[in-house]
Parts: C-alpha cells; structure tokens; sequence
C-alpha cells in the first residue's frame, strides 16, 4: 500500500469520488504523512465543473444563474485567502497534530487497517462538529467563521468562502485524535471532510429521502445559512448529521431561508469579508466597562452583552420576509467582464504558484502572494466601486509589469495544465 508516487496517484474517478467521500481505505491509507495526497488542491478542476454543472442546471430549471459573479468571486477570492498560508509552511492542523501525536501518543492504531480509517471518519466529523458549534457560540472563533456565512447567495461557490483565521482554533478539537490514530491517516479524513462540504453548499438538490437523516444534505446545510431567526446556531454537522440529532441542534428546511450574517456587512472587499469582525470584537471589547465583561465579549456568543444569557436573545435577531434582496455589485456590465478576466489569470498564477512552489525562491514566492493579495484587493474594491478603485488597479498592473520584467511573475499563461494536473 505504501507508494511513493501517491503526491500524483489522483485518478479521475478518484476524484470524482472524493468529492463525495465515497472513498475506499485500501486506495485512502498511507504509512507517512509525506506520502498523502494534497487531495484539495488537486480538487480545483471538479470545484470548477461542479460549478459550470450547477449553473447549467440552475439555467435550464430556473431560467437564471444559481447566484451573482461578484457574490462568486468574493467566495473564490476568500477560498484563494485561506489557501496562501500554505505556500509557506504545513497548516497548523497537522503541525500541533503530529507534535502530539509524536510526544503523547497513548498507543498506536496500525496505519493500514480498515478499523483506523473509519474510526478516524468518526473522529474528525465529530471533532468537526463541535469545533463548528464552538466558532459559532464563541465570539472570537466566530471573528473566522463568520467569512463561510458572509455570502448572501447559496451555491457551489458558497463552499469556498473559507476564513483565514478559522484554522488557528479547529486544530484543537482535533487533537484528541493524535493520542492514538496516525498523522498520516488523520491527514486524509480532514481533507475528505472539508471536501464533502462542497456540495451541499447548492439549492439545486431539494431533498434526499432517507439519506436526510444520516447525511449532511443540502436541505440540511441551507438551514445552517439562514438567517431566519429558526436557523440560528442550527446543523454543524460535516459529513453527517446524527451529531445534531444526538446534541440537541438539529433543525429540518421548513420556511424559504434567507442566507447570509443577521447584520450582512454589504461589501465585496476581501479583507472586509475576513476580518471585519474582529474588529467588531475589539470597539466592543473596549466599550465594554469590567473584566469579566471584556472577558465575555471574547469568549460568549457574538450576541452577548452584559446581562444576557451566554448566547444572547433570539428576539434581538432581525426578522426576515423572505423578499430580502441580496447586496450586489453596481459595476458595469463590461466592468464585470474585465475583473473575470483579471481573476481567472490570478487564477492561473495562484494554481502554478502552488504547483512550482518547491521550486520558487523565498523572495519570488512571497512577491507572489502579494501580488495575488493585491489583485484580490483590486477586484474587491473595482466591485464595490470604492472611489480609489482605479487608482489601485493602475498600480496593480503596474505592478504586474515589473514582477515580470524581474522575472518574479510569467507573463504568458503556461499553466494551462492548471486544470487537468492530476489526469
Ligand atoms: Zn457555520
Ligand atoms: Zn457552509
């Protein structure tokens, strides 16, 4: 089962499969963690057929696309946010992970047996679970969280929408895990568990008969978005379900969910999106008189205040009529255009970045991300037609032209291999 090549053995089926987790210990299970596929990264080309998938079917049944370009490429920019940390080191999730597992591991559960892979399964979707229930009953957890919820759509795109900051506090409730089950083992179920929530992140699935009530569903996880006031804190599952029934958390799709943050922060700028909560965090820390008080705005839910119970009043949560229209952008349709232009080539640069990152010298790497950052940052402020919008795009590309004039950037695409690396 050991096989050195495995960074590279992601068949097509595979990876139609894993998107699913309908996946086989015998084809999942490696000895060192070195030896376990980045099955997310080479996941890039079924993100994007699902997506071109989902708004065929949207088109075809509706008449209309399953959500707006600018509401996407916020999505897609934050996903492409909480990826960069990876270019330069191994995510704190399997770094605190494999510390403990070679410091204080109690025993050993062989790496190649059946038994470890589907207890490892359970594992991780019920570290899942509570790690997910705690990013929305803790404030400061939340300042992460909230980005996956700051969409006011509902589609494949949605499921990208991931927080920078999330991964420093999930690594925790995943670290029991290292007391008895391999790196390498754990290294594989994560992926897998973060891969099977793409897509239920879509409304073009209604319901799913029995498999409701075992599986996370997208009925299920429609729910978990709402902002009506009977989604609040409702479905953290991951994979499966049977943790809100047993906990006390579950609720079914009944009323039209309206999506979104109960207060939506009405922007598309990529830093806005990640961390304009914690911002939130910190003028209420200091308007807040006491030090068990300023303790409780960190720590309590985001909508305690002194003198209300832990996760605050369910009254205090605006209601909806279900004609809530989602914040969009004003920019022209060519305009529009133009900056999907601009995001597919950083596409490009993000996917062959990570492609020759063994490669890349320091300086070239770090000069990337900054250049990716700064162009996410444009097209934020070019989609909210912030006023300095065209000032900041000049200096972009500018920018561009001496990243490769100095050899830092290729100017021509010759990652056209971006999307099919791993047939
Ligand atoms: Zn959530
Ligand atoms: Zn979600």
């Amino acid at each position: 089962m050991k096989n050195p090549e495995a960074q590279q053995d992601v068949s097509v089926s595979q990876g139609i499969r894993m998107m699913f987790y309908v996946m086989k210990p015998s084809e999942t299970s490696f000895q060192t963690l070195e030896e376990v596929p980045d099955y997310v990264r080479k996941a890039t080309p079924f993100f994007i057929s699902l997506m071109l998938l989902e708004l065929v079917v949207s088109w075809i049944r509706k008449g209309k696309p399953s959500g707006g370009l600018d509401d996407a490429l916020a999505s897609l920019s934050a996903g492409i946010m909480s990826r960069l940390p990876r270019l330069f080191s191994r995510s704190i999730e399997l770094t605190s992970y494999v510390y403990i597992w070679e410091n204080y591991r109690l025993i050993s559960l062989p790496w190649d047996s059946p038994w470890t892979w589907y207890l490892t399964f359970l594992g991780v979707d019920f570290g899942y679970y509570w790690f997910h229930r705690m990013a929305h009953e803790v404030n400061i957890m939340w300042a992460g969280h909230q980005t996956h919820h700051s969409s006011e759509g509902y589609n494949l795109s949605t499921a990208l929408r991931q927080s920078v900051l999330q991964i420093y506090t999930s690594w925790i409730f995943y670290s029991p895990l290292a007391l008895f089950i391999p790196p390498s083992v754990y290294a594989v179920h994560l992926q897998f568990n973060l891969l099977y929530q793409f897509w239920i992140h879509t409304e073009v699935i209604d319901n799913l008969g029995p498999l409701e009530l075992i599986l996370n569903t997208p009925s299920h996880h429609r729910v978990h978005h709402g902002r009506n006031r009977y989604c609040i804190d409702r479905n953290f599952a991951g994979t499966l379900i049977i943790w809100d029934r047993i906990f006390g958390t579950f609720e079914a799709e009944n009323e039209k969910v309206v999506y979104g943050l109960t207060h939506p922060i009405n922007t598309f700028e990529p830093f806005k999106v990640q961390f304009h909560h914690l911002v939130n965090i910190w003028t209420t820390f200091w308007a807040t008189p006491g030090f068990f008080n300023k303790f409780s705005v960190i720590f309590k839910g985001p909508g305690w205040s002194p003198g209300k119970p832990r996760l605050g009043l369910i009254e205090e949560i605006p209601e909806v009529e279900g004609k809530e229209i989602p914040f969009s952008s004003s920019a022209s349709q060519l305009l529009k255009i133009y900056v999907l232009v601009q995001f597919a080539l950083m596409l490009a640069f993000y996917e062959e970045t990570f492609a020759d990152k063994a490669v890349l010298s320091q300086v070239t790497l770090l000069l990337r991300v900054c250049f990716i950052i700064l162009t996410l940052t444009s097209i934020g402020f070019l989609l909210d037609q912030r006023r300095k919008a065209a000032v900041l795009e000049t200096f972009r590309c500018l920018v561009f032209l001496m990243l490769c004039r100095s050899g830092h950037l290729k100017p021509c695409l010759s990652s056209s291999s971006f999307a099919f690396e791993q047939s």
